[in-house]
Order: structure tokens, then sequence, then C-alpha cells
């Protein structure tokens, strides 16, 4: 496997032809969305269905599981090209964590069965892990996943998810779920996987901060779940976890430091247009702003480095998660400067700036020292496991 240096800005190798194709397919289909939000998931979920059967999706996924099996430096040049492509996000955010890990520890009919749907965003996904008493203390889940004892094959489960993103469109859940003694803590639980439409699966919205319903509660009553969707072996799925958390926390949004590059170019635009740029503090801002999308870039192919060296990512993913959470909230609170008093319209007011995407970012980047583990266990895992700091009591 490559390895990349933080200082390398993994220029494509010479055989990099993938981005001649990118270019044709953008051509052909088009990477402006439509104007009515509800057309939009159904046409970006079309669209990366199209790249899928191109051969142009997952640059990171090994052939043998549909992808494209770049080395590093072209994997970043996919996403940089996609990025100035301004290619649809995919729809299923929590793809790079869940797909990972079943090219990990997946069985071959789970690879088989899950990948290829995923990657064309058929079937969308979310995260059951986090409960209303287990979020940063996860080893402390209570959902129940017992054999039925007239039917070995399967699960029945029973319990509640919380924060859980997407849950009203997702087809599936990866979560994880109590298989051993209530007191077993990490060794007794097991990485299952759900279908969202088994009777006794209840989805109830939250609405959040910005006035979306992002996330929502699970309730799980007595649902049958195939003992074949278990990833690994039973009571072996903290060890699993630790691959997507690290996943989520290290590799997932690699291509995201290349939409901070453009939106950080996006606000130094806007505060020259307003004449904010006049401000001296503002100009200091935009200076730390450019200081810190470059830190992101590095942290996040330090972090990609460790993954891809077989190493696990905890400590390197940590702060790479909590670099990116503080920038991205930085990022934000700037924007709301350089707007001034029109940072009060948002995004559902029909005057305000650029659609109010600047008061809408502000409002979700309070959310990015939560998820994926709070700033605070992010602090506690450094001071532990990369400083060496003697462990809290
Ligand atoms: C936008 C968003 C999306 C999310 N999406 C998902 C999802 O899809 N799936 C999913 O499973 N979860 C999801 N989550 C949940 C997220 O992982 C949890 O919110 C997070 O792990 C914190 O858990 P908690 O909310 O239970 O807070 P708690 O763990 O109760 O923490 C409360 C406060 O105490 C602090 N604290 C706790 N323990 C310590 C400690 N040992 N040392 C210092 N401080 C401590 C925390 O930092 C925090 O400030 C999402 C959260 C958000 C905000």
């Amino acid at each position: 496997m490559s390895t990349l240096s933080t200082e390398d800005d993994g220029e494509p190798t010479a055989g990099a032809a993938f981005l001649g194709r990118l270019r044709d397919f953008v051509r052909d289909h088009p990477t402006r969305p439509p104007r009515d939000r509800a057309e939009r998931l159904s046409w970006a979920r079309a669209w990366h269905a199209a790249l899928t059967d191109a051969g142009l999706a997952a640059p990171g996924w090994p052939a043998d599981a549909g992808g494209m099996d770049l080395s590093l430096p072209d994997q970043i040049a996919y996403h940089r090209e996609m990025s100035r492509l301004r290619a649809p996000k995919h729809p299923c955010g929590l793809m790079g964590i869940v797909a990972p890990t079943l090219i990990r520890h997946g069985t071959a009919e789970q690879k088989q069965r899950f990948l290829r749907p995923m990657l064309r965003a058929d079937e969308l996904w979310c995260q059951g892990f986090s409960e209303p008493d287990a979020g940063s203390d996860l080893p402390a889940l209570t959902t129940r996943a017992v054999p039925d004892p007239a039917d070995p094959g399967t699960y029945v489960v029973t319990g509640q998810k919380v924060w859980t993103s997407q849950a009203q469109q997702s087809d599936w859940m990866f979560a994880l779920v109590r298989t051993g003694a209530p007191d077993s803590r990490g060794d007794g639980i097991s990485y299952l996987l759900i279908p969202m439409d088994s009777p006794g699966v209840t989805v109830r919205p939250l609405r959040d901060l910005s006035g979306g319903a992002h996330f929502a509660e699970v309730f799980l009553d007595e649902v049958r779940v195939p003992v074949a969707n278990r990833v690994g072996a039973e009571n072996g799925g903290w060890a699993i976890a630790r691959t997507s958390l690290g996943h989520e926390r290290a590799t997932a949004f690699l291509a995201d430091e290349f939409r901070y590059r453009r939106v950080v170019d996006e606000l130094t635009d806007l505060a020259v247009r307003t004449g904010a740029a006049a401000d001296p503090v503002v100009r200091q801002e935009i200076a730390r702003t450019e200081a810190g999308v470059r830190a992101v870039a590095a942290n996040s192919r330090r972090a990609l480095d460790t993954v891809l060296a077989g190493r696990d990512p905890g400590p390197a993913a940590s702060v790479n998660r909590l670099i990116r959470a503080e920038f991205d909230q930085s990022l934000h609170s700037l924007a709301l400067r350089v707007l001034g008093p029109d940072a009060v319209l948002g995004s559902r007011e029909p005057t305000a700036p650029e659609k109010g995407r600047w008061t809408y970012g502000y409002l979700m980047s309070r959310a990015s020292t939560i998820g994926a583990g709070t700033a605070e266990i992010q602090r506690n895992t450094i001071a532990e496991r990369v400083l060496g700091l003697p462990k809290e009591s």
C-alpha cells in the first residue's frame, strides 16, 4: 500500500488517465443540481449510479470490492478534480465509514450483497451507535440482540438509538448491539446490519438548531435480524467498531479538504466584495483561516497515512477530527463577521445573502465538536495516547 508524507501535495502519477475520463463523464452528466429541493436526492443518486457504472467511483477501494484501487496521490488528485468539477456529494455520507469496515471485516457474501448498491446509492445507510445513555461512553450501550430460541439463525433486537443521522431516508443501519452480559462493556458487543424496513423499527425525526431534521431517534422493538447480517464474531463488534470510528475520524472525509479549500476562497471573495476585507480584524482572521485549511489538509493526509500503513488510526484520527471541527467553527464565525447584521437572515429567508448558506453553515458547525466524538473526548485521547499524560481517574 502506498504512503504519503505530510508535505507531499499528492501530484497524480503519469498514468492518471482517469482524470480525463472524469472530465468526459461530467461533460455528459452535468453537476448542477435541480432547483427543486425534493428532486435533489434522487438526482444525486442517479448521478452516482452512473458514475459507478462508468467505473469512476470509489477511488480508494480495492478492485475486487468494485473500486478503482488508486494510489494515495491519485486518490488525492481524484478528489481535487471532483471538487473542481463540483461533483455532487455522495448521498450516503456514512458510506465512507461502513464501506471500509465491510471491506476489512465483512464476509464475501456481505461484500457482494452490500458494496455495489451502496456505491450506486441504490441503498442508503445510517449509523446506529449512540444511545440515550451511551454517547461518549459507547461501551455502555444496552440495545440487546438475543438469538431466537425457536430460530437460532435470527437475532431479536430491542432497544433505542439516538442522533441517528439520515435515519429517515436510510434503507440499512449498521449498529452496535449487546450480545454479551449486561456489564460486559466492550467485550459483549456485536456489529449488526439491520434493514430499516423491518417490522418493529420506528424512526422519529429530531429537529435541530438549523430548523431541519438531520437526525432521528430509532426505536427497535423485537426486530428480527438474520445472524448472517452480523459482521465479525459474536461479541467481537467493538474491535470492528474501532475500524468504523477510525475511518469516521480519519479518512472518511478526505474529499472535504478540497471543499474547504474552495469555501475559504469563496469566503475571501465575499469579504472583498462586501468591503469587509478593509477591516484589519477580518484580514487577520482570513490569514488564520488560510493557515487552518492547510493544517486540515496536512493532518487528514497524516491520518490517512496511518490507516494505509495498517496502524490503529485512533490517536492520529483524534488530532485530525479536532482540527477539522474547530476549523469549521472558526471559518463560519468569520463568515458571520463578514456578513454583519445580514447574518441573522437564515436559509429560509428569501432576502438572505447567498441563500443563507453561511448562517446555515454556522449553525451546523456547532455540531462538529460533538458528532463522531466530542472535542473533550478527542482531547482526552490526544492527551493520553499521543502525549502520554496520565489517564483521567
Ligand atoms: C450532528 C450530529 C450527528 C450525529 N450522528 C450520529 C449518527 O449518525 N449515529 C450515531 O450513532 N451517533 C451520532 N451522533 C451522536 C454523537 O456521536 C454523540 O452525540 C457524541 O458521541 C456525544 O455523546 P452524547 O451526546 O451522549 O454526550 P455525552 O457523552 O453525554 O457528553 C456530554 C458532555 O460531557 C462531556 N464528556 C463526556 N465524557 C467525558 C470525559 N470522559 N471527559 C471529558 N468530558 C466528557 C462531553 O464532551 C460532552 O460535552 C451525532 C451527533 C451530532 C451532534
